[in-house]
């Protein structure tokens, strides 16, 4: 299976570097395009999330030492899903220090979430050869500031979102946020898990504290500009499909997800497409 040959981390600001807008999305080669990235201090590299399996997180591993010999003593996971924290075996066994929110935790220890539910995804055995699920072993509720040495990162949850756990890391020093997939940009956007009238909420709140730039879950580097698209998208997403979705079933999901998809607003979202048809099926067609 071929696989993505060496992981780019591109230098956002003084102490941050990251892996961004990932073209060709796919969960074999490049975990779904997810974004991830380190923070470098005097004392210690923090990493945040880590890709979706072991030989991933190994090359973001690759790709930091290439930067940095620090060590790596933290990985924060913005939230639970496969493609942003199974490759935290390879950093945790590297003697680093998994951290996320509680519900994080809690959803990683979950058998549903376990390394069988790659195979919806036609992720085979050798694509996660090596992997195991590691949950953080620090948890929070509300926040937590972690000093690196000369730069600090700053860990907070606001309610339930993309998901019940979802978190942001903010660099103030830096004016960089890593948003994770509360922002996808040009990706359409999974909204299996979310809570979609909170997540509005906190969307509309960011982009009142816009910090100069945003590393999105998914998507090139982005700015307040695409948090605010991203809240139109999920409000109309949400209205559309409840409405399209009336008497509807499941087999009906991809004619709904093409008529749906018409009427998304701009700008068009080019990655991950089959995403629309799948929050259909889960949120709002019976089962
Ligand atoms: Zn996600």
């Amino acid at each position: 299976m071929s696989s993505e040959s060496q992981i780019h981390l591109q230098q956002i600001s003084a102490h941050v570097y990251a892996r961004v807008g990932v073209a060709n999305a796919s969960p074999l080669t490049n975990s779904f395009g997810a974004n991830a990235g380190a923070v470098i201090g005097c004392d210690a590299v923090l990493v945040v999330d880590t890709l979706m399996s072991a030989a991933q997180g190994g090359q973001l591993l690759s790709a930091i030492r290439r930067i940095t010999d620090r060590p790596i003593r933290y990985v924060v996971n913005t939230h639970h899903h496969m493609d942003h924290t199974w490759g935290n075996c390879v950093f945790a066994a590297a003697g680093a220090t998994v951290i996320g929110h509680e519900y994080t935790r809690q959803a990683l220890h979950d058998p549903a979430n376990g390394l069988a539910r790659a195979q919806r995804y036609r992720i085979s055995a050798e694509n996660l050869a090596g992997t195991v699920i590691v949950a953080p072993s620090v948890t929070f509720r509300q926040d937590l500031r972690l000093d690196l040495g000369g730069v600090s990162v700053e860990l907070d949850y606001p309610g339930p979102t993309h998901t019940a756990g979802s978190i942001i890391a903010r660099i103030r020093e830096d004016d960089v946020l890593f948003s994770g997939d509360m922002l996808f940009t040009n990706y359409h956007v999974t909204m299996i898990d979310g809570d979609v009238a909170n997540w509005c909420q906190v969307l509309r709140t960011l982009q009142s504290t816009a910090p100069r730039t945003i590393i999105p879950g998914h998507g090139p580097i982005s700015s307040v500009a695409d948090l605010q698209a991203m809240e139109e998208y999920l409000r109309v997403f949400d209205e559309e499909a409840t409405r399209l979705c009336t008497g509807k079933t499941a087999a009906d999901a991809d004619a709904i997800a093409q008529e749906l998809s018409l009427r998304l607003p701009s700008p068009p979202r080019a990655e991950l497409p089959f995403i629309v048809a799948a929050n259909l099926r889960v949120r709002y067609l019976p089962r």
